[in-house]
């Protein structure tokens, strides 16, 4: 585990490797960055490197170097399923979203680095006349973010349409057959701390304009049905697995909407969303909001609701230790209902 060697040498020291790092690679490495800055919720606290590679190779080398030093680290896309605390977060943040080139289409496949957003490949698959990821436009994020946990919306999942996925493991650029990986609700067999670093997607042939049409009618139903320009991380909870329950509306009856701690607020909107508001919103503000929640649905429905957002501890050493070489997965439960996927 990377973490014992980390904790077996002082900070000076390990910025002094790190440092030697991004020269050898030579990526760009800063400090003074926020999770606040960085992730759609706009809170959590200060990260003590962020490193920013601009190609998938050198987001492989990177991942191999600080594996090779015992440097603990973990992988951020755009940061819109995240909700890091308000502490210092001792551990290199390596940031996606410069790795994102450009999208290659050849007949019904495109192959798109992690970076590349989600909702402009699927604009750019659909002026192709390209079919099979037209709901997921409006899913904020990377392309890598969706593949980890296998992002979907409106009856299509990202999953469904993977062919490889190229993922870093020893420094390299390795190919993963689609077929490898379990892709579950919000859940895939990715192992904890690998890093994805593009895709092959295959899609289908149809009419251009039908598919614009079929994202212009999911972009509607979510302007009607979510906040839109609030500072969110999307559905806040997954919906209890096989029960055809949908959590917002289980939070709505029990009359949250519009609740709130500190700067942190249950959505008026869509009871599943908790955005912040203000210059003052902690971290702690939403977590607290949440932890309420998931307490009264305890007591009153008998349910342990599970975190659709991920929940990023500085105390959590264990999982910010990237690493590719151990045996832990995600863990995940599967449903291929789409309504329930989304909240
Ligand atoms: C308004 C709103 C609506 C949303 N609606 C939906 C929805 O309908 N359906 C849905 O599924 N989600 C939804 N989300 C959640 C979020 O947009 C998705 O989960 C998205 O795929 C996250 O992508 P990201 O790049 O922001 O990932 P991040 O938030 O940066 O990261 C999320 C996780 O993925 C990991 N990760 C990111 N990139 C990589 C990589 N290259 N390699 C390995 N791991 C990586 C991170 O370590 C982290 O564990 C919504 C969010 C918002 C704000």
């Amino acid at each position: 585990m990377t973490t014992m060697t980390q904790s077996a040498m002082s900070l000076t020291e390990r910025d002094a490797v790190i440092e030697e790092i991004a020269a050898r690679v030579g990526v760009r490495a800063e400090r003074g960055r926020r999770f606040a800055e960085l992730t759609s919720l706009r809170v959590g606290g200060a990260i003590d490197w962020v490193f920013a590679p601009e190609t998938e190779e050198a987001a492989a080398a990177v991942a191999g170097e600080l594996e090779a030093a015992g440097i603990a680290w973990r992988v951020l896309g755009a940061g819109s399923n995240v909700l890091a605390d308000d502490e210092d977060h001792h551990y290199v943040v390596v940031s996606m979203r410069e790795v994102k080139g450009t999208a290659l289409f050849e007949g019904e496949r495109v192959s798109v680095s992690a970076g590349y957003s989600l909702p402009r490949l699927c604009v750019d698959a659909a002026r192709r006349g390209l079919a099979g990821i037209e709901g997921l436009g409006g899913i904020p994020g990377t392309v890598g973010g969706a593949l980890w946990m296998n992002a979907g919306a409106y009856g299509h999942e990202i999953g469904n349409v993977v062919e490889t996925v190229r993922v870093a493991r020893g420094g390299r650029v390795v190919n993963v057959r689609g077929g490898e990986i379990s892709w579950n609700y919000r859940h895939t067999s990715f192992r904890e701390g690998e890093l994805l670093l593009g895709v092959t997607l295959r899609l289908r042939k149809d009419d251009s304009a039908k598919i614009v049409e079929r994202m212009a009618e999911v972009k509607r139903q979510r302007m009607e049905t979510q906040p839109h320009g609030a500072r969110s991380a999307g559905c806040f909870f997954k919906n209890p697995p096989g029960s055809g329950l949908s959590t917002g509306k289980m939070i709505d009856e029990m009359g949250m909407k519009g609740e709130k701690r500190g700067g942190a607020v249950v959505s008026p909107v869509h009871a599943n969303f908790i955005v912040t508001e203000g210059d003052d919103a902690r971290a702690s503000d939403a977590f607290a909001l949440a932890e309420e929640i998931r307490e009264r649905i305890r007591r009153e429905r008998g349910i342990e609701l599970e975190y659709e957002v991920e929940l990023w501890r500085s105390s959590d050493t264990r999982e910010a230790a990237g690493t590719t070489s151990g045996e832990e997965t995600q863990g995940g439960q599967s449903t291929t209902d789409a309504e329930e996927q989304r909240g």
